[in-house]
């Protein structure tokens, strides 16, 4: 969502006459667009703000704008803390970025802007064109969250759950398709529970169907609770919905779930993956798993083990539980760290293992590739499949937005490399 955000700011800034640079000692403006979900994040920000720092030693001090969640959460404190700072910008207060990117050109410094104002910010952002060109396009249809599990600052720092207008998101889609996309991958931090006056985001899949230009949808980041009936039958009618879900539980126990406030049980889970696979039994899942969460003994994490063999994720992200302040998780006693990293270095290896076995399982076989890029001073372009497996192709011909049949040839754990098939060179293939 962060990308998304930090392309629709930069959509804004344009018209104040800002433009990007790849050079990052003559930029006379830094916005430092920062994800909060762990630890380490106002970390990063004060190291990058010393790298500025560094950079301009000897130069006029560039404007540095922080934004995103760190903002949101700590913006008093950071201002307080690195007097370099010029302004602090909630998610929420995007809308103002313009107005307060002027009032510090005009001397006015240590702007806090961290008010939950989205309908405003929503209403600012549609009346500017989305310019993002990339092939494979994020957009947000849902911000904030109302499950409060008890590690996440999202509901803190992104506000209650928030649904956009059908209408708006189907004009921002035609911007896109008028700018080259290709595939919308569709964002919310509670991305299922979207609900526009009854619309749900069945409804939204169906409609972005329609349009002739887009060939692939994804959506992500699901809660299990949130997928309706008519998201499960989506799966079975929409063949623009591509066969791969990310479907966060974070631990296979049932104890564990109960204490970070999930609401469901890993018997439920198990159920909604097979409801969905007797939709489209092509259907792969990915997952985020939190390891060492407090009250984590052994019986709870060998269940972390058995529910990552049972499903057999393609993808899985995990991480050693991060104590976010404020949350009611940070108040609990934490596991021992040596028995926490011990868990996630084999918890690791095991989802690495699963994931290797199932691409090596691709060999030989074909995959239907949207290229998205060419590789800089290379004849590869990059694409992924419908499971969003990335994948590096040879070629003269310029691939960018098409799809084309590619028989894989070997891969690792990050990127498969193939050929593209003769049918497929005799015929560009729609999704
Ligand atoms: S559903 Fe996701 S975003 Fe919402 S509180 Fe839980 S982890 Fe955070």
């Amino acid at each position: 969502m962060n990308e998304y955000d930090s392309n629709r700011i930069y959509d804004l800034v344009k018209k104040i006459n800002y433009k990007k640079t790849i050079n990052l000692n003559e930029a006379d403006c830094y916005v430092l667009n920062t994800c909060h979900i762990r630890e380490k994040a106002t970390d990063k920000v004060y190291h990058d703000i010393g790298r500025v720092k560094k950079n301009f030693k000897n130069k006029k001090k560039p404007i540095v704008i922080v934004t995103g969640c760190v903002a949101q959460a700590e913006g008093e404190i950071l201002l307080k803390k690195d007097s370099y700072i010029d302004a602090v910008i909630g998610p929420q207060s995007y809308h103002q970025f313009n107005e307060i990117l002027i009032n510090i050109e005009k001397n006015f410094r240590e702007i806090n802007s961290t008010n939950f104002n989205v309908l405003e910010k929503f209403d600012r952002f549609n009346t500017i064109r989305n310019c993002n060109d990339t092939v494979s396009s994020f957009l947000t249809i849902q911000e904030g969250c109302d499950k409060f599990c008890k590690f996440c600052v999202v509901p803190y720092t992104r506000g209650a759950e928030f649904s956009r207008s059908e209408n708006e998101l189907l004009s921002e889609c035609k911007e896109l398709i008028n700018n080259g996309s290709k595939e919308i991958i569709l964002l919310g931090q509670n991305v299922n529970a979207y609900n526009f006056q009854g619309k749900k985001l069945s409804n939204l899949i169906e409609e972005i169907s329609n349009l002739k230009d887009i060939k692939r949808i994804r959506y992500t980041t699901s809660h299990p609770i949130d997928f309706s009936k008519d998201l499960i039958e989506a799966h079975g009618k929409f063949q623009k919905l591509m066969p791969a879900i990310h479907l966060p539980i974070q631990s296979g126990s049932n104890k564990i779930l109960k204490s970070m406030n999930r609401n469901h049980t890993v018997e439920d889970y198990i159920e909604l993956i097979n409801k969905i696979k007797k939709e489209n039994p092509l259907i792969k899942f990915s997952s985020d798993f939190i390891i060492g969460y407090p009250g984590e003994n052994d019986q709870d994490f060998e269940a972390s083990l058995k529910l990552l063999k049972k499903v057999g994720f393609i993808n899985t992200y995990s991480y050693i539980f991060s104590p976010r302040p404020g949350t009611p998780a940070s108040k609990l006693k934490m596991i021992d760290e040596k028995v926490a990293k011990k868990r996630l270095t084999i918890f690791q290896k095991l989802a690495d293992e699963i994931k290797l076995k199932f691409r090596k399982s691709l060999l030989g076989k074909k995959s239907l590739v949207l290229f998205e890029n060419k590789l800089q001073g290379k004849d590869e372009y990059f694409g992924r499949d419908e499971f969003f497996n990335s994948f590096v192709v040879k070629s003269n011909e310029n691939l960018k937005g098409k799809i084309k049949e590619v028989k894989i040839l070997n891969g690792s754990l990050n990127t498969l490399h193939g050929e593209i098939t003769l049918s497929s060179n005799n015929s560009s293939r729609a999704a």
